[in-house]
């Protein structure tokens, strides 16, 4: 079987395509051809990407109280998750939460709130965000998810400076519906289709673990491929109690790679990020995922604490990998200490108990 994948990957090397059969064979792929499935997918990984891993860090500038119904989310409307609800931030709090991410390794901004969409005055203060942000990081990248756009926002978000919109399908169109009520499959489309006219690059993904089966996460990933998302977020769903979706666990570590694999296969060339629910699901896999994906989110996420940045950043390193667009930042000898042999004082020999 491994060797059906590598094949896959060569035909893909060569100018081929995957189809929807290949993908789905990805997904129900043994857990014994796990290591051959990320070794095929991991040459498409460095046929595009190399040793490169792209960090981004996201910034919630407006958290909850949302009217939309999104049943995954923590920040909808129904929701009990006990989350932070807060309005809109400050531009120097905006400033000072974005500057940690940069600092701590990252090279994207994402600025997200929740909600329906902007109004015109939303479009401002994050346009005012952006000019300021790229006033102190020239370099930096700014992606917006701020819900459904409207005629002319995504123009003024680009004239502002911001590189990316970020609007996830989320799911199949045929799985749509049972998620979200308050808002269509056809709405998200528009507004990733609003963003790519007006020049920003468009990012949209999906979240495995809804209830969707194999067909429908294969359905999901090729209609990103026909959007020609820039960027693919794999989110794996977080069940927050206080949510329709508490209690649901679909997804198992092997399940996730194999998710992402599929992902690599349909989308070769598109950077495909492992989002939210990374350490939640994946977890000691979480780097063997990193030969299969080139892109992580720093740190926390919206409404959840992902795992510490440093674990995040000493991970990349760890793995052979470099941060794109700060290939220099990582010096393996500067933390080389904090992994001194801890002098054991427990256990046998000692009154104090067994780490076990
Ligand atoms: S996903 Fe966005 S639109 Fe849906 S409930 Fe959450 S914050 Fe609101």
């Amino acid at each position: 079987m491994s060797a059906q994948f590598d094949q896959l990957a060569t035909t893909i090397l060569a100018g081929g395509a995957a189809s929807e059969a290949d993908a789905l064979a990805v997904l129900r792929a043994p857990d014994a051809d796990l290591v051959g499935l990320v070794a095929a997918a991991g040459r498409l990984r460095r046929e595009h990407f190399g040793n490169t891993v792209k960090v981004n860090y996201l910034v919630n500038l407006k958290s909850g109280l949302c009217p939309e119904n999104c049943n995954y989310c923590s920040q909808a409307l129904g929701s009990d998750a006990p989350i932070l609800k807060y309005s809109w931030l400050s531009k120097d709090e905006t400033l000072q939460q974005a500057g940690a991410g940069l600092r701590g390794g990252a090279t994207r901004v994402c600025m997200v709130s929740s909600g329906r969409g902007p109004s015109n005055r939303d479009i401002e203060k994050v346009a005012e965000m952006t000019e300021a942000l790229k006033d102190e990081y020239p370099d930096v990248e700014v992606c917006a998810c701020l819900g459904l756009l409207k005629d002319g926002q995504a123009e003024r978000l680009k004239e502002a400076g911001v590189d990316a919109y970020n609007h996830n399908i989320n799911t199949a169109e045929s799985h749509h519906d049972t998620i979200v009520q308050t808002h269509t499959y056809d709405d998200r489309v528009e507004t990733i289709g609003r963003a790519k006219s007006a020049g920003l690059s468009p990012c949209s993904g999906l979240i495995a673990g809804l209830g969707e089966t194999d067909e429908q996460l294969v359905e999901a990933l090729f209609a990103l491929k026909a959007l020609d998302s820039d960027s693919i977020p794999v989110n794996f769903l977080m069940p927050f109690d206080g949510t329709p979706f508490e209690n649901t666990w679909e997804l198992s570590p092997t399940r996730c790679l194999k998710i992402l694999a599929m992902a690599r296969f349909v989308c070769p060339d598109k950077e495909i990020r492992i989002a939210g629910g990374r350490e939640m699901h994946l977890r000691s896999l979480q780097a063997l995922a990193l030969h299969v994906a080139n892109s992580i989110f720093l740190g926390d996420y919206l409404t959840s604490e992902g795992q510490e940045a440093k674990a995040d950043i000493e991970m990349i390193r760890d793995n052979g990998f470099v941060i794109l667009g700060a290939e220099d930042a990582l010096d393996p000898a500067a933390e080389a200490t904090e992994h001194d042999p801890a002098i054991r004082r427990r256990g046998a020999g000692t009154e104090v108990a067994a780490n076990a």
